[in-house]
């Protein structure tokens, strides 16, 4: 069975990067019908970030990435907490010590800070590992502080990853790397691969930046005689000006993504295609939910070469995902947005909300497109004008005039947008004038703006029959003022 695990440092927000490694770890376990793992790699309590934690917990339960097993009771588990389980790292180091894989080392800050490779690189001298066994025995006894160093091997280390390939690496190139530090606490690098090995973890996922730490766990692997689990380093993810995406470049969190209105099933979709997109039959289509995805999902397509993060294409993807919700949702969701601009008595509301669905990018967006509901904003005749609709301020006061004596004709009970549109058109006709030439000037004067979210006779519907009859005439008004 399939275990994957999401293992993020609680050492600063979650970026787009870090969400794609959880998302690919979740769709290879569901994929499968497996087990995913969350597990918090918090051994460096130098690199904590307050808060670091909760968003990473808030971000995973908002994406709906929800990992299935951890330490705790019944249903009311938590995730691995590394720094809980301090007391298993101690005897796989033991062991490889007493193997002669690992070594005891008391070199001291001062002496480490003086060395310095060919290269000038800071590179364990080895100066520990001829030190008698008696004289180990005796320091440790007398209670002097140590590490335990893993002795890398001469020659050369060669492992598979599923996007890179077959990676062989020289060992010289590798450094006798602190295991458990002088604290008792392991190192990032040791203790992921004994909670990798304890976890039962069969694929790990993560991005390429852990290439060049590979093949030092391979070789704790190999030391151990534990089973290799499967490495899938995902590509580099950069900004569109070839920069890498990082938190310390100033990438924006999850969270903030969220709050500046993206919709999780958005940003996960986008997540999804960062170095990976579907083959076959669903080789065009880009929009899919995530249950969609765990069925599509399949890490032999994800690509090694580097993806790109593009806002631009983010905010379409939204803007398909709010198309996509069901209307009693986006209402829901747009309702506080509308009620903030919206503060005229007896409009609908709900029908505001269905009318911006399809048009807004951000579900906030709705609130800007309705503005002009309780008062018409300031708007100069020009807007009157308009090429393809043939229509001028001259045209508009026949226009408006034809639409006034039509729609006064019309009872506030019968006030629809069908009645309306279809007194509109004859009125057009009868006063002939193509209908852009009457629908156009409607809009203007029922809103005042270049571009609303729907058309003239839905606008007049939603406004009613005393607010319409209102701008229309103030529409006229201002046009006579203009021609003077
Ligand atoms: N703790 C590492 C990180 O924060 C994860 C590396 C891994 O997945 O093995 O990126």
């Amino acid at each position: 069975m399939v275990r994957s695990r999401f293992a993020p440092s609680p050492t600063g927000y979650m970026t787009i990067g870090n969400l794609r490694s959880a998302l690919y770890e979740y769709l290879i376990a569901k994929r499968d019908g497996g087990v995913f793992i969350l597990r918090l790699e918090d051994t460096d309590q130098a690199r904590y970030v307050e808060g670091a934690a909760e968003a990473i917990f808030e971000t995973l339960r908002a994406t709906g990435l929800h990992f299935d097993e951890g330490p705790g009771v019944g249903g009311d588990y938590g995730p691995y907490i590394q720094s809980e389980r301090k007391d298993s790292y101690l005897p796989p180091a033991l062991q490889l010590v007493a193997n002669g894989k690992a070594y005891y080392c008391f070199c001291e800050k001062d002496r480490l800070d003086t060395l310095a490779d060919e290269r000038g690189l800071k590179k364990y001298d080895r100066h520990c590992l001829q030190l008698p066994p008696e004289e180990i025995k005796s320091r440790i006894d007398s209670g002097a502080a140590y590490v335990i160093r893993q002795l890398i091997p001469d020659g050369a280390t060669t492992f598979n990853d599923q996007v890179f390939g077959t990676i062989t690496i020289d060992n010289a190139e590798m450094e006798d790397q602190i295991l458990l530090k002088s604290d008792g606490m392991p190192t990032y690098n040791f203790a992921n691969v004994i909670d990798d090995n304890a976890m039962a973890i069969t694929h790990v996922v993560r991005g390429s930046e852990y290439l060049t730490s590979t093949p030092k766990y391979v070789l704790l692997y190999e030391a151990l005689g534990w089973p290799m689990p499967l490495f899938v380093h995902l590509p580099l993810l950069q900004n569109p000006d070839g920069t890498k995406i990082s938190k310390r470049h100033g990438a924006k969190s999850i969270v903030e993504l969220i709050a500046d209105g993206y919709l999780p099933e958005a940003i996960i979709n986008y997540a999804a295609f960062l170095g990976w997109s579907p083959g076959g039959d669903h080789a065009t289509r880009e929009i899919f939910a995530l249950d969609e995805l765990i069925k599509i999902f399949d890490a032999a397509q994800i690509s090694r070469s580097p993806s790109t993060f593009d806002e631009t294409k983010l905010k379409w993807m939204n803007a398909e995902h709010i198309k996509a919700l069901p209307p009693e949702k986006y209402a829901a969701l747009a309702l506080p947005h509308l009620r903030q601009v919206v503060k005229t008595p007896n409009i609908d509301l709900t029908e505001l909300a269905r009318i911006t669905q399809s048009r807004v990018t951000f579900i906030s967006d709705c609130a800007e497109m309705v503005d002009f509901i309780d008062a018409i904003p300031p708007y100069d005749i020009d807007l009157y004008t308009h090429k393809k609709m043939k229509t001028d301020a001259a045209i508009a006061v026949q226009g408006l005039q034809a639409a006034q004596a039509a729609f006064q004709q019309i009872p506030a009970e019968n006030w629809t947008h069908e009645t309306l549109h279809a007194a509109a058109t004859q009125a057009a006709e009868a006063a002939s004038l193509k209908n852009g030439q009457i629908l156009w000037p409607i809009r203007t004067a029922l809103s005042g703006k270049p571009t609303t979210p729907c058309g003239a006779t839905e606008i007049a519907a939603l406004l009613g029959r005393d607010k319409t009859l209102q701008r229309l005439e103030a529409g006229l008004a201002l046009l006579a003022a203009a021609q003077g």
